[in-house]
């Protein structure tokens, strides 16, 4: 079944007559055209068998490029403004009944206001979990784009790693890994890596600094890419000289609780099990308390997406759910480790698309 036929089955099944998207990985999802939001109202209105789009006239080339689904455009000008282009939406809509699905993370005023032109008195409901349940399994296209970002992150990494040395500074590190990424093919390296060594590492989502990695000192990398759109995410932590012992047991501990994780997944289990055998791991070990955050997440066209791998949720799993495995220790004053995964759920239970080693190594 298409995209949008499984869209329309979800809908009618929601009893919504209609679904409105802005700029972002739904759209790209449901039609193939990617766009950030602007000042530029860009506003799509799907209901079975029919899409407009209202879209800034100059997008037109772009829209007529990569829309991969049949869709009505309605452009406006500068000069014009939108209000023309909502009122032909209206005429070529008609929605019946009063409800319209939005996305309740994604809409701003500027299109919730346009959409009122277009269709006053509509009840917005969050269409959110909804697009997350066409979202989460991937197709083998969605799985090969997801295995080359991880293919360009391992070598870009495995690049910085071989000339990693005491004396570098985290945004020297940072930035030998997007240089070494840049040309592997990936759709950019805008992002910045997380690279943080020794204390600066107990703070799992800090930003590099400029101050030099002392030997013994554990160094965690982290960083996300896209190919075609979708993401990959790995974090490594190692060693630059030896770390000495409490620092070997954490990383040990996380390793494990890596390792636990992972084998917990297969299709039917609860995305919260996943967690929780990870977690078993690091509280046995007496580390519990520094284990600051959720197992993972779901990755796709967004880095953070559903399933997320967090006591509460009891979503099942099912074969094609692509999320991070990453479990961490955060020690204030000794540093941190943390080892993320990339998983695809398979029929017999998790394959990772991430394949670097994951044992200590000591630069
Ligand atoms: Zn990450
Ligand atoms: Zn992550």
């Amino acid at each position: 079944m298409s995209r949008q036929d499984r869209l329309y089955h979800h809908l009618e099944a929601a009893g919504l007559p209609a679904l409105a998207l802005v700029p972002g990985p739904n759209l790209r999802y449901l039609t193939g055209l990617a766009m950030h939001p602007s000042e530029r109202l860009t506003l799509a209105v799907l209901r079975p068998g029919r899409g407009v789009l209202v879209l800034p006239a100059l997008e037109v080339p772009r829209a007529r490029e990569f829309l991969k689904v049949e869709m009505e455009l309605l452009p406006w000008t500068d000069e014009q403004g939108p209000r023309q282009a909502l009122e032909q939406l209206r005429t070529l809509l008609a929605l019946p009944g009063e409800r319209i699905g939005v996305e309740e993370r994604a809409m701003r005023l500027l299109e919730w206001n346009a959409l009122q032109l277009a269709f006053p008195l509509r009840l917005p409901e969050a269409a959110d979990p909804l697009l997350a349940e066409l979202r989460m399994a991937k197709d083998e296209a969605e799985l090969t784009a997801m295995r080359q970002a991880a293919r360009a992150l391992e070598q870009g990494l495995q690049a910085v790693l071989e000339r990693l040395q005491p004396g570098m500074t985290e945004r020297q590190v940072a930035r030998a890994w997007q240089w070494a990424t840049a040309e592997l093919g990936v759709d950019n390296v805008g992002e910045e890596p997380i690279v943080l060594a020794g204390p600066r590492g107990a703070s799992p989502h800090n930003v590099p600094a400029d101050r030099p990695i002392e030997p013994g000192e554990l160094v965690t990398l982290d960083w996300v890419v896209s190919v075609d759109g979708y993401f990959a995410d790995i974090t490594r932590t190692v060693a630059v000289r030896e770390p000495g012992p409490e620092r070997r047991r954490i990383y040990e501990l996380v390793l494990q609780a890596n390792e636990a994780g992972r084998a917990a997944i297969r299709p039917g289990v609860a995305a919260e099990a996943v967690d929780r055998a990870a977690r078993a791991v690091i509280a046995a070990g007496g580390y519990g308390p520094h284990f600051l955050h959720r197992t993972g997440h779901g990755l796709g066209l967004e880095v953070h997406e559903p399933p997320y791998i967090v006591q509460g949720n009891a979503q099942p799993l099912a074969a094609g759910m692509t999320f991070t495995v990453e479990p961490g220790i955060y020690v204030p004053g000794l540093g941190g480790v943390r080892i993320e995964d990339d998983i695809v759920v398979t029929a017999e239970g998790g394959e990772s698309l991430t394949t670097m080693a994951r044992e200590l190594v000591v630069l």
